[in-house]
Parts: structure tokens; C-alpha cells; sequence
């Protein structure tokens, strides 16, 4: 039978998401980088007060409530605010607003692979430039390749290591085309590349509830930048993309900094003590300022590691592709979670 789909479609792999096993499993889930404390208690007790008026009638197409909060915390004007459904939403609006197909995406790898499965859907044309040594960016090379849409995530995933803003601003001056900074780990990281969206009108930034905020199950993430920007984006997204529930939720947990800066330093110390006990076994680490760890294992055989620590019940990331499948990606847990995994690796390494 001929196929229903477009040819691109046929041709790409589906993104692979993290295992997600059911709420209340006894397992430790380090695999997909989910903040290991609750959500803020404010934003908890609006959610437990929602009138169910605001369930019957269509939500705010703008999600204005929740951009009021983020304007007034992180002090960036309502209108230079764009909300997703999660911001991998955002990351396809740009894409679809940005990319004609046949078009280039260009980003550094290893990253976010859904930057890839985004492209191919398109279908743009992904243009995948390889990290130097340690990490450093590439930047002749994608200047060079001058995508239509840019994507660098800082700190990156898997690796979690940062791109220098004199970098990025050294990009986005050279692209002609839209550049987006994609800070979903910003809040674990000493600094941000907000003030280049003031300088340039191809910058965005795109960051996430799902992380630093414990609400990766509200689906909540934000775009910032330029007002000329954020039009044909608000163009491509659909209307009601913010559910009712998402956008007061999210707006009492965005205000409520002292206690997401609070769980942020807890996992910042957590990090530095998961850090030391790795490497006394020998693993090798690359510097992070996320809330997760690319590590090599002494023996590098990261596959046998990951699917033993999936027996006894702790889940961590591990990538079969060239360049990672000798790495696994650890989340950074509460100190007992880790010193639970710390103790099964001591077994395996
Ligand atoms: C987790 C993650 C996202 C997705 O965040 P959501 O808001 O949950 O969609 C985006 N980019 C990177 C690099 C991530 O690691």
C-alpha cells in the first residue's frame, strides 16, 4: 500500500522521549532531568482553589497572566514575551514561521535532538556542526552555514556545559537569520544571554518551566524577544495554546522565586557532592552548570551501566549514538537519590 504521510515524515525517526514510568513507581528518575522537589506551594494552592468557570470558557489566547509575571520578575516589557505549550512548542513555532522547506536549521552537536525531528518535519534542512574539543563552538562554521534558524542550547544538553554570551553576540551580529538561545537549564547557571535580545532583533530566548521550576507536567515554557520577532511567531502558534490551568499555575510559580531559587541551590549543592563521589570512581565528567551530568564511566561501557541500573530500579539517559554511546546522562537528584546510585555504581564500575 503507498503511504498516507509526506515523504519527509516517512523518512524521519519519531523523537524518542525519556522512559516516563508511571507517578508513584518506586524508582529513581534520573533520565530526563525533571527537578527532583515539588512544585511551589503558591502555585500548588492556586491550582487547588481554580474556580471551574475558568475550565468552561476558552482560556487567554495570550496567556497574560502568566506573561504579566514574567514581566514584572524578570523586568522585560508584556509584549516581548511569547508562552508554548511546553517550550518544545516554541522551538517548532519558530521553525514553522522561520523555515521554508528545504531551508537550513543549524545547530552544534551534540544537542537537543528534537531540534533535529523539528527540521525533518518541516522539512527544513538540518545542518548538524560538530563541537570542537571540550566543547568549544564552532563558530566559523555556522556562521558560515547562515541558517534560516539557529539553534544553540546553553547550557547544552547532554553535555552541560555553557556558551560564552561574547560567542553568541558574535553570532547573532554575523547570522542573518533568527538565532535562538535555548535556556531551559538557565536557572541551575551563573549567567543568562538575556540583554542580547535588546541588542539584536534576531535573538530569542526560549526557556522552560519544566526544569528549574518543578513543572514539567504543566507544560509551560516562554519565548523572549523582540516585538518585530514574536508577530509572525504569534502568527504560527495555535490560538489557545495555553491552557487555563497552565497559565495561573505557571504565574504563581514564575512569582514565587525565593522558592525556586531555594530548590536551585539545594540541587547546585547536590551537584558539587554527586560530582566528588563520581569521580572517586573514576568516571570521567564534564563540567556542568545544569542540573544533570554527561559522565564516561572508567570503562567507558556506559549500555551495560545504564541497563543494570535500570534493574535495580534507577534510570538514567543513555544515547546510542556516535560520540555519546560510551557516556550516559545522570539527572541530579535529591542527596539520598544519589547516594542511592552512587552505592549501586560502586557494584558495576
Ligand atoms: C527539557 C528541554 C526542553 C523542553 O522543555 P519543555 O518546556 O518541557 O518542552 C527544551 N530544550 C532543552 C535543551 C531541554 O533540555
Amino acid at each position: 500500500m503507498t503511504s498516507l504521510f509526506r515523504p519527509s515524515i516517512d523518512a524521519m525517526t519519531g523523537y524518542v522521549p525519556g522512559e516516563q514510568p508511571k507517578p508513584g513507581t518506586p524508582i529513581i528518575k534520573l533520565n530526563t532531568n525533571e527537578n527532583p522537589y515539588p512544585p511551589s506551594p503558591e502555585a500548588i494552592a492556586v491550582l487547588r482553589t481554580l474556580d471551574s468557570e475558568w475550565l468552561r470558557r476558552y482560556p487567554d489566547p495570550y496567556a497574560n497572566e502568566f506573561r504579566q509575571a514574567i514581566s514584572d520578575v524578570l523586568d522585560v516589557p508584556r509584549d516581548w514575551i511569547i508562552v508554548g505549550n511546553g517550550s518544545d512548542e516554541l522551538l517548532n513555532v519558530v521553525i514553522r514561521a522561520c523555515a521554508d522547506p528545504g531551508d537550513k536549521v543549524v545547530y552544534p552537536m551534540p544537542t537537543y535532538v528534537l531540534y533535529r525531528t523539528l527540521s525533518q518535519m518541516q522539512p527544513a534542512m538540518a545542518v548538524e556542526i560538530p563541537y570542537g574539543d571540550d566543547f568549544s563552538l564552532p563558530i566559523e562554521d555556522l556562521v558560515e552555514a547562515n541558517g534560516a534558524v539557529t539553534f544553540i542550547a546553553t547550557p547544552n544538553s547532554p553535555s552541560g556545559h555553557t556558551v560564552a554570551i561574547a560567542d553568541l553576540r558574535q553570532l547573532a551580529s554575523r547570522l542573518s537569520g533568527v538565532l535562538v538561545i535555548d535556556e531551559a537549564y538557565v536557572d541551575f547557571a551563573e549567567e543568562t544571554a538575556l540583554p542580547l535580545v535588546r541588542e539584536f532583533e534576531n535573538v530569542i530566548i526560549i526557556r522552560t518551566l519544566s526544569k528549574g521550576y518543578s513543572l514539567a507536567g504543566l507544560r509551560l515554557g516562554f519565548g523572549i524577544a523582540n516585538p518585530a520577532l514574536l508577530s509572525g511567531l504569534f502568527k504560527v502558534k495555535d490560538s489557545y495554546n495555553i491552557d487555563a490551568i497552565a497559565c495561573l499555575v505557571g504565574a504563581a510559580a514564575m512569582r514565587d522565586q525565593a522558592y525556586k531559587n531555594h530548590c536551585i541551590e539545594r540541587i547546585k549543592a547536590s551537584r558539587a557532592t554527586l560530582a566528588l563521589e563520581l569521580k572517586k570512581l573514576n568516571f570521567h565528567l564534564w563540567d556542568s552548570q545544569t542540573n544533570f551530568f554527561l559522565v564516561r564511566p572508567p570503562q567507558s561501557n556506559a549500555e551495560p551501566i545504564y541497563l543494570a541500573l535500570k534493574e535495580r530500579g534507577i534510570l538514567v539517559r543513555y544515547f546510542k549514538q556516535p560520540g555519546l554511546d560510551d557516556k550516559l546522562r545522570i539527572t541530579v537528584g535529591t542527596d539520598a537519590q544519589n547516594q542511592t546510585l552512587v552505592e549501586a555504581l560502586v557494584s558495576l564500575v
